[in-house]
Formats: structure tokens, C-alpha cells, sequence
């Protein structure tokens, strides 16, 4: 070998080495990018109920400040003047109550988003459950009477759960209620009548918990991409009570159970989610 050979090999380790070296730099970039547009939509989600927090206790102080000093005229800042109050005390209490509301239900929204924020920064950091086996029936039980409790339009009801007598999971307790909780409420959130249905069904080797809804529905093209994180289907459609992180949140439970979701959904006539669990043990009974 001539050290014309010699200089061939070596140009072309180092041709491999860069190579791989940029496909490397390719993928920490799109993790940084995917990484910074989280950052970034999360401030964002965050900084919305602020404001309008901050509007109302604003506008909560100047209330009762009028209240208290019982007066009939006002400074009118703005023209530098003195007006006489066109509120009476009554109205300004209505608008404080109306404000105080307000404040309650954004400041609910806030701390949503943070535990779904926090949930999903575990997820990031690397966390896995702790899994033990599990029957799957009274934890379904203690969620179909949580769910009883949800704001709904449509109506609750449940199918044939018999199936989970038998069958163990391996799972987490409460990331496993966490996550057909998250389903049950997008069934709710997305009905506006009909009804929402849950049901066990099996497989050989999983175990499938299928919620069922007749609610809006969407576009099949819309499917994979609504387990990203902060995506949700034409936001138009009154969805303020969401952050856009359950199917995230849930992809992740799942994954952390080695299973899978199936989605079947039509625009306008509803969707069925199936959570597929592997069994870990069943218990058939005799037939005869
Ligand atoms: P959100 O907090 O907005 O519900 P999710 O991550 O739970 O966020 O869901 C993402 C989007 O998927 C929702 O915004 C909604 O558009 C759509 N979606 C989820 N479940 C359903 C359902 N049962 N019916 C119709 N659309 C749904």
C-alpha cells in the first residue's frame, strides 16, 4: 500500500466522521428549534390568563376604591376634570363580583396548564413510572364516578366493562386514571349532544379501553398531529377550557406502558379512542 492509499482512507474516515457529525448537528438543531417553540408557546398560554388577571384586579382596585370613598364625583383622568359617578355602588359591586369571577376561572386555567407544563417536563427529564400489576377494574371504577361529576352536555354512560375482572396491567395507579380521564374529558369537552360511551374490549394479548363519542368529530388528516403538544383542531371552536397538552400528557403515559392508541373519528359524527394495554396477566374464567 502506497501512502497515496493511506491519504484515500484517511480522506475518506474523515469524509464518514463529518458526515455523521452533521447529521448529529442536524438533530440537536431540531430539538433546540422543537425545544425553543415549547418554551415559547408555553410563555405564551402562560401570559394570556395574566392579563387578563391583572386587567381585572386593575380594574377591582379602582372599584373599590370608589366604594369606599363613598363619593359621587370622579376624577376623570384622562380630561382632568371631575365628573359625578354614573355607577351606583350596587353596579360597581355587580362588575367587582363579575371581575372576581373572572379572576377564578383564569387563575383555574393557569394552574391546568402549569400541572400539564410539570407533567410533561418529567416526561422530558427522563422520568419513568414505577409499574406493578394492576386490576384494572376498581381503577376504572373510581374514574367512571369522576367522570360522573365533569361539566357535560352529553350523556355519560358506560358498556360492557366485564372483561377488565380478569386482566392485570402492569401500569402506574394514577397515570393510568390520569389517562382515561384525559379521554373521557376530550369526549365531553368535544359533545355537545349525544352521548359518550366507555367499554372494555379484548384482544389475545391487550386489553383495550375504547371511549366512544357522538360529538364533532374531525378530519382524518388532523389525527397525528393532535398528540402534538399545544396543537388543537380549529381552535375557533371554543376549546378555552383545553391546553392542548392532554394528548400530549397521554401519548406519553401510554408509551411509558408500552401501548398503543387507536383513533377512528369522522367530522361531524364523533370519535372512538381505544387505549390498548399489554396484559400482563388474565384470569379466564371457565366456560361451559
Ligand atoms: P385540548 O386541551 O385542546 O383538549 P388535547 O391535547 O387534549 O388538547 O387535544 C388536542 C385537540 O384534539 C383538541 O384541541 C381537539 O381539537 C382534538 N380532540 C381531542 N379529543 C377530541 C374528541 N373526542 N373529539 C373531537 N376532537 C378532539
Amino acid at each position: 500500500d502506497g501512502p497515496q492509499d493511506e491519504i484515500g482512507q484517511l480522506t475518506n474516515t474523515i469524509n464518514s466522521m463529518l458526515a455523521r457529525i452533521q447529521v448529529t448537528y442536524s438533530e440537536l438543531e431540531e430539538t433546540n428549534i422543537a425545544q425553543r417553540r415549547f418554551v415559547s408557546d408555553a410563555s405564551h398560554e402562560l401570559r394570556t390568563p395574566l392579563t387578563t388577571i391583572r386587567g381585572n384586579v386593575d380594574l377591582l382596585q379602582k372599584m373599590w376604591k370608589q366604594i369606599e370613598s363613598q363619593s359621587s364625583v370622579i376624577v376623570d383622568g384622562a380630561n382632568n376634570q371631575f365628573v359625578v359617578d354614573p355607577f351606583s355602588n350596587r353596579e360597581k359591586l355587580s362588575v367587582s363580583i363579575e371581575a372576581m369571577m373572572d379572576i377564578a376561572s383564569e387563575a383555574a386555567r393557569m394552574s391546568r396548564l402549569v400541572n400539564d407544563l410539570l407533567s410533561l417536563a418529567r416526561a422530558d427529564s427522563g422520568y419513568t413510572l414505577q409499574k406493578t400489576p394492576i386490576v384494572l377494574l376498581p381503577l376504572v371504577e373510581e374514574v367512571v364516578r369522576k367522570a360522573q361529576l365533569l361539566p357535560k352536555n352529553a350523556e355519560w354512560r358506560t358498556g360492557d366493562l366485564s372483561a377488565l375482572y380478569q386482566i392485570q396491567v402492569c401500569g402506574d395507579t394514577d397515570y393510568l386514571q390520569q389517562l382515561l380521564f384525559i379521554f373521557i374529558e376530550n369526549a365531553f369537552k368535544y359533545t355537545p349532544s349525544g352521548y359518550v360511551v366507555l367499554e372494555a374490549v379484548c384482544s389475545p394479548d391487550q386489553i383495550g379501553l375504547r371511549i366512544k363519542d357522538t360529538g364533532l368529530g374531525m378530519d382524518k388528516d388532523e389525527v397525528p398531529r393532535i398528540f402534538d403538544r399545544f396543537y388543537r383542531v380549529d381552535p375557533s371552536r371554543g376549546q378555552t377550557a383545553g391546553t392542548g397538552l392532554g394528548l400530549s400528557i397521554a401519548q406519553w403515559i401510554i408509551d411509558e406502558h408500552q401501548g398503543s392508541i387507536e383513533v377512528m373519528t369522522r367530522k361531524g359524527e364523533g370519535s372512538t379512542f381505544i387505549i390498548w394495554l399489554p396484559i400482563f396477566k388474565a384470569t379466564l374464567l371457565q366456560a361451559y
